[in-house]
């Protein structure tokens, strides 16, 4: 279990003036944005900093590295700079509550409740449950969402990955570096990740991969031992004994928490172009978990930038109202 040391910095009772959700490349962007234009900004994230972005083998097309970077050594890099003017950042706190439709917002948190003026939803995207038989009942038992965050806790063991699209390829490539050895089931004929990504991941040598294959279950006792899938051309069901199984299928916006925010009818989250507000007076949104044709790090930072800015703009707004009614 990993242990929380609550920064030095960040207390309960002071009033920010902005709170970003989330501590992926948007939102990392709109601290770096929003504390070197001197607001008082906190960013929480419910899981490691980094976002999915970190999750990244080799970034290839984020303008300024042509040879790549890695997603750790990228979002390390955003992270110390939004750290460098005095953004506070607390990560693998779970959010329980937040009241977004008052003047003042409030953030719920294990940790105690954060006020802000404004906020900024940046919670990006998680992969999907698939909903097979099991799979409820182990979840944190050995079966998980995660490369990143749970990697480290199947050192050594063998594991099952659901999921052979770009990004399931990417995060197994991740979790081999951990684990004893991988089978990718549901490895689809027609793929959808690019030849580099496949050539990479056919020369692995403890990988296996089980093409035109569905998991059927999930079983175990306490924790997760083995999972039976179906071979789709034969019938077949075949029982695997695993300790773990990843599910990579496929990506679906962090926005539940929200009730009272409009979105779309896949619950990405609207919000106007010019200015990335929402429907809710001091709320706004940036990256993935906004409604919006191209979720890739170019675009998250636009919108951190972008979001922050406009949070600026409003906090002025504010403070001249404040002026005007004295
Ligand atoms: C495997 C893979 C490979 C990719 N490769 C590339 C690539 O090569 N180039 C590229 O440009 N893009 C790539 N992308 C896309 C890129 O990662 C995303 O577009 C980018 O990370 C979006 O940034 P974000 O900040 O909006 O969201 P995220 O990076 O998803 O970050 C959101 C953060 O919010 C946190 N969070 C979630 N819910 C809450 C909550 N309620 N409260 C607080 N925090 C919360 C999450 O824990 C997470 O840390 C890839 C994506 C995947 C999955």
């Amino acid at each position: 279990m990993i242990e929380f040391v609550m920064p030095k910095a960040v207390k309960t009772d002071v009033l920010y003036d902005v709170i970003i959700l989330g501590a992926g490349p948007a939102g990392l962007t709109a601290a770096i944005y929003a504390s070197r234009s001197l607001l008082k900004t906190l960013v929480i994230d419910s899981a490691p900093a980094g976002g999915l972005a970190s999750t990244t083998e080799v970034i290839e097309n984020y303008p300024g590295f042509p040879n790549g970077v890695t997603g750790p050594q990228l979002m390390a890099a955003f992270r110390q700079q939004a750290e460098k003017f005095q953004a506070e950042i607390i990560e693998m706190i779970p959010i329980n509550s937040v009241n977004l439709s008052g003047r003042e917002k409030i953030v719920t948190t294990d940790l105690g409740t954060f006020r802000s003026k404004a906020i900024i939803i940046a919670s990006g995207r998680r992969y999907k449950e698939i909903g097979v038989k099991g799979e409820d009942e182990y979840k944190g038992k050995g079966v998980s969402y995660c490369a990143t965050c749970d990697a480290p806790l199947f050192r050594g063991k063998d594991v099952v990955v659901v999921g052979g699209g770009s990004s399931g390829i990417q995060e197994t490539l991740r979790l081999l570096k951990f684990v004893n050895s991988v089978v990718l089931v549901g490895f689809p004929p027609h793929q959808t990740a690019g030849p580099a990504l496949l050539a990479r991941i056919k020369e692995q040598k403890n990988i296996t991969l089980l093409l035109h294959h569905r998991l059927l279950e999930i079983y175990g006792e306490r924790t997760v031992r083995g999972v039976k899938i179906e071979d789709l051309e034969t019938g077949e069901v075949r029982d695997i004994r695993v300790d773990g199984v990843f599910i990579f299928a496929s990506l679906t916006p962090n926005s539940e928490l929200f009730e009272e925010i409009e979105k779309d009818r896949n619950g990405f989250i609207l919000a106007e172009d010019r200015t990335l507000k929402t429907n809710l007076p001091g709320v706004y949104v940036a990256g993935d978990v906004r409604s919006k044709i191209l979720r890739q790090i170019a675009t998250a930072v636009g919108d951190g930038a972008l979001a922050a800015h406009a949070v600026k703009q409003y906090l002025h707004e504010l403070e001249k109202e404040k002026t005007d009614n004295s």
